[in-house]
């Protein structure tokens, strides 16, 4: 192996420690306590336990959390009346709206109620339109492109006049991260899915951020021998258990591989289906008839590992830098919202501009 990898756990450990030490001088000499915020609507298991995960974060680091849970059924205006409260408790530094919001809900309308400078996610278009504009600077910079520039500033990958490539355009990762190279300097392509013959656009690139959602896309091949690259992917790919079976769906005929519940399993999991022992049939887990609730049931799962947009075995014999998936970006997005949070609270207090 030739590059070096980055450590994005280590380098998040080392931003956590710094905010805490923070966090610990704001409030003794300032009788300040940063607040976040989290709105979560519904019940969606994942956006629930990435909510638990923020607020654990900010317990570890001193950050008070205010938790507020809305049903699935909250109406448009009351999610609003929420996000005007809390843009009016000054105990709130920072709001968090946790997407995706239910579809009834306007997620656009609700991410630009939330007020200006408590918007640690960095997602209103006032923000992000200053991060656009030379010479400007918006308030928050949203957290996992400025967790690909952090990376690469910890570790001394100097970003000024180098030939940067972002794959992808998005308005969460491609299109901020290519904001902030730009301002950092860097000569700038931008790569989408049109963009035509992509393994030579990106071999120009001595920086290159992957963030496309394509399982392993970058090859070896793509990339300029000694280049820094940064895979923002997170792609879930199915892995086998030595209980995997075939399972025929009751419901639609549908046939589906997964192992029952086996509590000792290690790693990431998917419900997939759910067998009903009440009445030996079978469903796929969003066919699940609502009057099974009263059954006997035994879940069922599938295995899987997460990868990223980056064919680590082979990109890894010619970058000189590279973010593993895990351990790389991802670590990185929760500290910078810490981050953004406590810069928020020092702005409020008068400590920063
Ligand atoms: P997204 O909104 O789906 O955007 C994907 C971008 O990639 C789009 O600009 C799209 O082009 C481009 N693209 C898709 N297929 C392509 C292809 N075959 N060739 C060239 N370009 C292609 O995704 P995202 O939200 O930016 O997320 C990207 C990845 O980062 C995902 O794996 C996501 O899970 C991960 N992610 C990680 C973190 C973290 O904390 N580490 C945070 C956010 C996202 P068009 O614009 O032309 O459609």
């Amino acid at each position: 192996m030739t590059a070096q990898l980055i450590d994005g756990e280590a380098i998040a450990a080392a931003v956590h420690g710094e905010i805490k030490a923070e966090v610990e001088k704001l409030k003794t000499e300032h009788d300040v306590t940063p607040g976040l915020a989290t709105v979560l609507v519904g019940e969606n298991p994942a956006s629930q336990a990435y909510v638990s995960s923020k607020q654990k974060r900010c317990a570890e680091v001193g950050i008070q959390s205010f938790g507020c849970d809305l049903s699935e059924s909250a109406t448009q205006e009351e999610v609003e009346s929420l996000v005007a409260e809390l843009n009016a408790n000054p105990e709130v530094h920072g709001i968090l709206v946790q997407l995706p919001l239910p579809k009834h809900l306007d997620e656009e309308r609700v991410l630009r109620a939330i007020g200006l400078d408590k918007d640690v996610d960095g997602f209103h278009p006032i923000n992000i339109g200053r991060l656009a504009m030379k010479g400007r600077r918006p308030l928050f910079v949203p957290c996992t492109p400025a967790g690909c520039i952090e990376l690469l500033d910890r570790y001394g990958i100097g970003i000024e006049g180098k030939e940067a490539v972002v794959l992808g355009r998005s308005n969460i990762v491609g299109l901020p991260v290519s904001m902030l190279l730009l301002h950092r300097n860097a000569t700038l392509t931008i790569c989408h899915s049109r963009t035509q013959d992509l393994p030579a656009t990106c071999r120009r690139a001595d920086i290159l951020i992957a963030a496309v959602g394509r399982t392993e896309m970058v090859k070896g091949d793509w990339v300029k021998p000694g280049a820094a690259v940064i895979d923002v992917g997170i792609n879930r790919v199915w892995v086998d258990h030595p209980a995997d079976r075939e399972w025929i769906c009751t419901a639609s005929g549908e046939c589906f591989v997964a192992h029952r519940k086996d509590e000792s399993e290690k790693g990431g999991r998917r419900k997939i289906g759910v067998y009903c022992a009440t009445h030996d049939k079978i469903y796929l887990k969003d066919q699940v008839p609502d009057d099974i609730e009263d059954c006997e049931t035994i879940d069922l799962y599938r295995k899987y590992k997460l990868v990223g947009d980056v064919d680590f075995e082979e990109v890894k014999e010619v970058a000189g830098y590279l973010t593993p998936v895990p351990g790389g970006v991802g670590p990185m997005t929760i500290v910078m919202l810490l981050r953004n949070t406590l810069t928020s609270a020092k702005r409020a207090a008068g400590l920063v501009e």
